[in-house]
């Protein structure tokens, strides 16, 4: 739990007396840094649980102007580590750091449902959202910040964003997906008001994380 504890404190201080601030902007698929988001990740060693602390921080770092959130990817912020952080129902207090994850899904079953990734909504002029399906539940498996071993249900939006999340540790875009249908939008704000629209969607679908089935 001590870790847990960090990442609040982290999220609720101003950070600035850390010197992060310039370097934790997110990577965008127009940035000359973008090709860090096509690459598969490595994953964290054992005797690496100290780095992957420092790219959690980041990540809340990077985050942070953006909150409420769902979550973001260490590519997303240039390094390529299997590492993410993410929240169930987009409350900066659910956000956890999760560590080399794997899932399977719990049924067959997907949902159809638009996502909207930082990587792509901060870019100058590629406004872009992706309806893709995805497993509505999943059986993961990560370590912690700890580097305990975590197995968990997801369900619902939870399901949705660790796949979201996962893909960007395998180098995949939302808009790349085979099975994405992408809606272009010719301005920001209206992308950001369809996100809207998108967000009340996700909100009938928090399910909190359970142990089992
Ligand atoms: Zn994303």
């Amino acid at each position: 739990m001590g870790y847990k504890i960090l990442i609040f404190t982290l999220l609720m201080s101003s950070f600035t007396h850390r010197g992060f601030s310039e370097d934790m902007k997110i990577v965008t698929i127009d940035s000359p840094l973008r090709d860090v988001l096509k690459k598969k990740t490595e994953e964290i060693r054992e005797n690496e649980l100290g780095l992957a602390r420092e790219i959690t921080e980041k990540l809340f770092l990077a985050l942070k102007p953006y909150l409420p959130a769902a979550g973001l990817a260490a590519p997303q912020i240039g390094i390529s580590k299997s590492v993410f952080i993410f929240s169930f129902d987009r409350d900066p207090k659910n956000l956890e750091a999760v560590i080399n994850p794997s899932f399977i899904p719990v049924r067959d079953t997907k949902i159809e449902g638009w996502e909207g990734c930082f990587s792509v909504m901060l870019s100058n002029g590629l406004w872009k959202l992706a309806k893709i399906p995805r497993y509505e539940a999943i059986q993961v498996t990560y370590l912690n910040l700890e580097g305990e071993k975590i197995e968990k249900i997801l369900e619902g939006f939870g399901a949705k964003v660790f796949q979201h999340e996962y893909d960007h540790l395998e180098g995949i875009e939302n808009i790349d997906r085979e099975d994405a249908i992408i809606e272009t939008f010719d301005t920001k704000e209206a992308m950001f008001h369809f996100m809207q629209q998108v967000k009340k969607e996700d909100s009938t679908h928090y399910t909190k994380p359970s142990a089992s089935l």
